[in-house]
């Protein structure tokens, strides 16, 4: 048996760190808004470069108080891709605005720079690239679009933590970014987490009254605005610190067995997802382009290898946005995609035996 992800290895390989950090928390009391929180904040706006980080609940909230703090809301558009988690799109819709796509590159599987160009309208005010499974959107010509037409960038970096562009964290590059610590995400929590990443105090300002009622925080009970309920909890913060000081290391090992499926699978007529000379993914999901999906999915079934589908239905599909007035047809590379794609086993303590056995099982389907 080769599971898609095993998360019980990583906990007995930190439980030694790990357990003191919890029963500490447990023993304190102080479990919302403890010092871990802040203390986590710290470090990773440091590891992200950035000059605020504030954490949440989620990564939709994420997604949602951006937009919100940013005033996007009822009357206004958003660009995105529609071949990405629901919640992108959904955080749009949820703070009144609407959702408008923009087809993906065939090859980097991320928005189209021209299609989200041609997608703009006197109603735009923001682009939200998600890069997806780990590998960095084409910020330079999306900054360039959003500069030219004065609109926000927002990052759905949920699953990226980790990975650069031109050598830079992405979750710095915009003027905003989302992360999710759900947890099979590349740093993962022990439940529901989430942060916010910006270089803007005013911005960063917002965002912390958001997830607490509206309220700065300072004062109890004195409220500016509406918000929502949607912190890190403290357990969750102290977790994440410990975990932070591995990221890199298991981003590395991703990038590792991601490189050696590229090398064995080439020439098998599996596409992998490819990254630009400016990208360095961290292989939230090591994902293949196949035409021969079905036969490949039963035959890793039958022998017990684990693979995913992310995502079978482009967004634009959905039943949730049927409001919006898309049809089959409108974006055809991500309608493709979803009918093609198929993820395989990957996560940093799958060992180089189980690969193999990926690869030949994959192989073996090539001639039969
Ligand atoms: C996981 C994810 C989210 C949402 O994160 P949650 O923490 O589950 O709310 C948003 N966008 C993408 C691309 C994701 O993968």
């Amino acid at each position: 048996m080769i599971p898609f992800i095993d998360l019980t290895q990583q906990y007995n390989e930190l439980k030694a760190e790990l357990e003191p950090v919890l029963l500490s928390v447990c023993r304190q009391g102080q479990y919302i808004m403890g010092s871990a929180v802040a203390d986590f904040e710290e470090k990773i706006a440091d590891y992200l470069n950035v000059e605020y980080a504030v954490s949440c609940g989620n990564g939709t909230d994420a997604l949602t108080m951006l937009l919100e703090a940013m005033e996007i809301g009822v009357g206004d558009q958003v660009i995105t891709t529609p071949f990405t988690f629901f919640s992108t799109a959904e955080a749009i819709a949820r703070v009144g605005a609407t959702p408008v796509f923009a087809d993906i590159d065939e090859k980097t599987f991320n928005i189209d720079s021209h299609k989200a160009e041609a997608a703009l309208s006197p109603r735009t005010k923001a682009i939200l690239p998600v890069h997806l499974f780990g590998n960095p959107a084409d910020m330079d010509a999306i900054q360039c679009l959003a500069q030219t037409h004065g609109l926000k960038v927002v990052e759905d970096a949920c699953q990226a933590i980790g990975a650069r562009y031109q050598g830079r964290p992405i979750g710095s590059l915009g003027h905003g970014a989302a992360f999710s610590f759900f947890p099979t995400k590349n740093l993962g929590c022990f439940g529901d987490g989430g942060l916010m990443t910006t270089n803007d105090p005013q911005l960063a300002a917002k965002l912390r009254s958001l997830r607490m009622h509206g309220s700065s925080g300072n004062q109890k009970y004195i409220n500016e605005r509406l918000g929502y309920n949607s912190r890190l909890d403290t357990l969750q913060a102290a977790i994440l610190q410990v975990k932070l000081a591995h990221l890199d290391r298991w981003n590395n090992r991703r990038r590792k067995l991601a490189a050696y499926y590229t090398e064995k699978l080439c020439g098998f007529d599996l596409i992998p997802q490819q990254e630009t000379p400016q990208a360095e993914s961290v292989y939230h999901l090591y994902a293949v382009k196949t035409e021969r999906r079905d036969r490949q999915l039963q035959l890793l079934k039958d022998r017990g290898i684990a693979s995913g589908i992310y995502y079978p239905i482009p967004l634009h599909l959905q039943k949730a946005f049927a409001y919006l007035g898309y049809q089959k047809g409108d974006f055809p590379v991500a309608e493709a995609l979803a009918e093609k794609i198929l993820a395989l086993p990957l996560f940093p303590e799958l060992t180089s035996a189980q690969q193999d056995q990926v690869i030949d099982c994959l192989k073996s389907c090539k001639f039969q």
